[in-house]
């Protein structure tokens, strides 16, 4: 940084830390979704059907587990063993999230991102073969 350039954020607030602070949390909420949607790839890939399968995201993110269940199957999964969960507001999409949060973070990591692959390139950028 140009040390001539006043610092906007030099002032009480340390308002530059806590953006830091914050980037980092963002950039570990990326990451958990990165893996997400590489398990997810992973676990569509072996099925012949995949437009027919989707991960469940409370096992996945509440259980430590890549389970995948025929679309038509995961509300009443989620039904019986997630007391029910947010639904995604997309169409078409059957996702359940146990939280509001959740579901808004699955939303635009899983629909809302420019680039198909994001989660490769995080991924990359971490150094884990995506
Ligand atoms: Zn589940
Ligand atoms: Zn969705």
């Amino acid at each position: 940084m140009n040390r001539l350039q006043p610092d906007p954020f030099e002032d009480g607030y340390n308002i530059a830390e806590l953006y830091r602070e914050r980037e980092h949390r963002d950039d570990e909420v990326a990451l958990a979704y990165a893996w997400f949607c590489r398990s997810r790839q992973l676990a569509l890939s072996v099925k012949n059907k995949k437009n027919d399968w989707e991960l469940c995201d409370i096992c996945f993110f509440h259980g430590d587990e890549s389970k995948l269940f025929l679309k038509e199957k995961l509300k009443e999964h989620c039904e019986e063993l997630h007391g029910g969960g947010f639904l995604c507001q997309r169409r078409g999409c059957v996702v359940r999230c146990q939280t509001l949060r959740e579901a808004g973070l699955h939303y635009y990591y899983l629909h809302e991102q420019r680039y198909r692959d994001w989660w490769r390139f995080l991924l990359e950028q971490h150094g884990i073969e995506a």
